[in-house]
């Protein structure tokens, strides 16, 4: 007999910069979450469609929670995040709760209990293995986190070189509600193209520039507009300060020329389209602690 399709919501839940965006990138099957080494990269919260013969995952990746130091230093944007990731619960049927192998703590216990607390199976998602280097030492690893904790599945991966994710994706499955596709199959995220467009501008900030710069930009997409089978689109990069701005645009503008090359070529991938990139630098001093700005910017609700 043939096992009824399933489809559902998964919270991908985890400490920053573990993987969960490579992990949703790697089940959908494209690079709709942008990733870089720095943590606090995911801004906003982002549905991943990940569609098989099975089922249809619905991953939901979030900005991890950041720990408020305090009302008076957390900026606007800090605030914001935590609301992106805590709404991110709702109306969710399956948690993964992802970890980097050989590392466990505080938070991730905290999290297991706030997800299990909530009635939400929880997966354990043991991400990175392929950076162990004593491949021993993950049975023993696995035995102690699991130890007192129920989680509906345990899984080690690698999100980055895409092992282990069929099992995963199955355990997954399991605890979704029989029901049809939530979306068409050829769909990937609820996100708009243009939405997807900044994020790739805003993924090379992360990666090109120094150490504070890039939590200090955000990006802004002017224009978007099909001509013909050429998609031609605009960038407004905003920065607090004129000294970030001319540290972005690079010496003799090489480092605006290089962020809008990567960007384009990431975007003529995911579009699969000839793309026309204008990239500008802008000031708008304060704009990550302004609500107004925030807004304005595409960080709202
Ligand atoms: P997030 O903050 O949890 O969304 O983490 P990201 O997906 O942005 O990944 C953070 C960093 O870890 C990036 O540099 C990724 O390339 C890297 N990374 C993610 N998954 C893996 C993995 O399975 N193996 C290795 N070696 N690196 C990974
Ligand atoms: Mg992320």
């Amino acid at each position: 007999m043939q096992n009824a399709y399933r489809a559902g919501h998964v919270a991908v839940i985890g400490r920053p910069n573990v993987g969960k965006s490579t992990l949703t990138n790697a089940l959908v099957g494209a690079k709709i979450s942008i990733v870089s080494p720095r943590p606090q990269t995911t801004r906003h919260r982002l549905l991943g469609i990940a569609t098989f013969p099975e089922g249809q995952l619905v991953l939901v990746d979030t900005p991890g929670l950041h720990r408020d130091q305090g009302k008076s230093t957390a900026t606007a944007m800090h605030r914001w995040m935590n609301r992106a990731a805590r709404g991110a619960l709702e109306g969710v049927d399956v948690a993964l709760l992802v970890v980097r192998a050989g590392q466990w703590d505080e938070a991730d216990s905290f999290a297991y209990e706030a997800l299990s607390g909530a009635g939400l199976p929880v997966v354990l998602v043991v991400n990175q293995v392929d950076r162990l280097k004593d491949k021993t030492a993950l049975l023993p690893y696995l035995a102690q986190v699991s130890e007192g904790r129920d989680f509906a599945g345990v899984h080690p991966v690698s999100a980055l070189k895409r092992n282990g994710l069929e099992a995963l994706v199955k355990t997954v499955l399991q605890h979704l509600p029989e029901q049809d596709a939530l979306y068409g199959e050829d769909e990937i995220t609820d996100k708009s193209q243009r939405f997807l467009a900044g994020e790739m501008v805003r993924e090379q900030l992360m990666r090109q520039l120094g150490e504070e710069l890039p939590y200090a930009t955000t990006v802004e997409i002017e224009r978007f507009e099909v001509d013909g089978r050429l998609l031609r689109i605009g960038a407004v990069i905003w920065v607090e300060r004129d000294g970030q701005k001319a540290i972005v645009i690079g010496k003799g503008g090489e480092r605006l020329r290089e962020i809008g090359a990567k960007a384009r070529q990431q975007m003529e991938r995911l579009f699969d389209s000839k793309v026309f990139l204008e990239t500008w630098v802008r000031v708008r001093e304060g704009w990550s602690d302004d609500e107004a700005a925030l807004r304005a910017f595409g960080y709202h609700d």
